[in-house]
């Protein structure tokens, strides 16, 4: 088996010990080790090796892993969000006025050409002021519908790097100068994850350098619910992974159905789908770019605040028909591929059948 001796270190190892005491007699370990690798059981070499057909998520990640894995037949089948299920009631509404259909073929949402910037403009507000609203009767903090907010909602884990918009306070507070900003986070940790439980703790602090100057907010219990009134309520839809480790990425396409526009790290879904100051705007080079951990880290951070204080900030606040344009682009430049019809057509037809 190609591969079963590369000793990487992921979340998908078990002692053979545990493996030993659950499967007994009736499986020799010697033929799981086989499958499964020498030293622990390796449950993505298992997969691997015990499958007639494999994907990643999204191309970058069918790339990635055709390296961590070499010698294995590895496809790509890019992940999309069930159009209904993420689209807010008031773009719904839009939606279902303008381009009928369009639940069951999200291919017809380029057409959102002929829907005015001010019916755009309407719907957004109004899933604004139900997350808003929302914040307000959850926590008291009153948020501005005048502000330019940023959402970042992720389960809370290192490579997300929730904090890489707090890495320099005070140059994210000149940003505010030029137009102000207000955040939402929300996130759950694994309940035995405490390095991700002190990484919220981290957000917290972060929150108080800020007070007085930038309104910000976390929401508790993040589940789906949530994270519906949340991509659909802020303007911009933060994503700051560490490349390459994004799989896929589903919530910044959810945020497409609503007209809310991404603010990402090139990293899995993203790069397939941003057009640089069409339908949203990237952070930081391309993963594959050769370059070391420390240079990404410090192109990403300028990208970040210079892209706010000179592009996002000034298209949000004086050219508001441009931002329009934009909001409409990000419906129409995602939702017609990034959508479950395609991605559960394209498993029928090319893994399943
Ligand atoms: C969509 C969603 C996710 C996944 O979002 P990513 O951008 O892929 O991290 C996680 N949790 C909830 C509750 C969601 O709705």
């Amino acid at each position: 088996m190609n591969g079963a001796n590369l000793s990487i270190k992921d979340n998908f190892m078990v002692l053979y010990e545990d493996v030993n005491k659950l499967m007994g007699e009736e499986f020799p370990l010697e033929n799981i080790k086989r499958y499964a690798g020498n030293d622990n059981l390796n449950a993505t070499l298992l997969a691997l090796n015990l499958s007639k057909y494999v994907n990643g998520v999204t191309n970058a990640h069918m790339e990635y892993s055709r390296i961590l894995f070499p010698g294995y037949h590895l496809r790509g089948i890019t992940n999309g969000v069930h159009p209904l299920k993420w689209t807010c009631e008031f773009f719904r509404e839009l939606f279902d006025r303008h381009v009928p259909g369009w639940a069951n073929e999200p291919e017809l949402l380029v057409r959102v050409d002929e829907v005015s910037h001010e019916e755009i403009w309407n719907a957004h507000i109004k899933a604004n002021k139900a997350l808003i609203d929302y914040i307000a009767e959850k926590t008291g903090v009153g948020l501005n519908m005048n502000v330019l907010s940023l959402g970042f909602a992720r389960r809370a884990t290192a490579y997300k790097r929730a904090t890489l918009i707090f890495s320099d306070l005070n140059r994210l507070k000149e940003v505010n100068y030029a137009g102000r900003l207000q955040l939402v986070f929300a996130g759950k940790a694994h309940p035995r994850d405490d390095a991700e439980k002190h990484g919220i703790k981290d957000i917290y602090s972060n929150m108080a350098g800020l007070r007085g100057e930038i309104e910000a907010v976390y929401l508790d219990n993040y589940d789906m619910e949530q994270a519906a009134k949340m991509v659909s309520g802020v303007d911009i839809w933060l994503n700051t992974p560490l490349p390459p480790m994004e799989a896929s990425g589903t919530s910044g396409m959810k945020a497409a159905y609503n007209g809310v526009v991404n603010f990402s790290v090139l990293d899995g879904w993203w790069i397939e789908d941003c057009i640089e100051g069409v339908n949203g705007w990237a952070i930081g080079p391309s993963p594959t770019a050769p370059i070391g951990e420390d240079e990404r880290r410090r192109i990403e951070i300028k990208d970040l605040y210079n892209k706010l204080e000179y592009l996002i900030v000034p298209k949000f606040y004086h050219d508001r028909d441009g931002w329009r344009e934009i909001m409409k682009s990000s419906i129409a430049k995602t939702t017609y591929y990034f959508h479950s019809h395609r991605m559960m057509r394209r498993y029928a037809s090319e893994a399943y059948l």
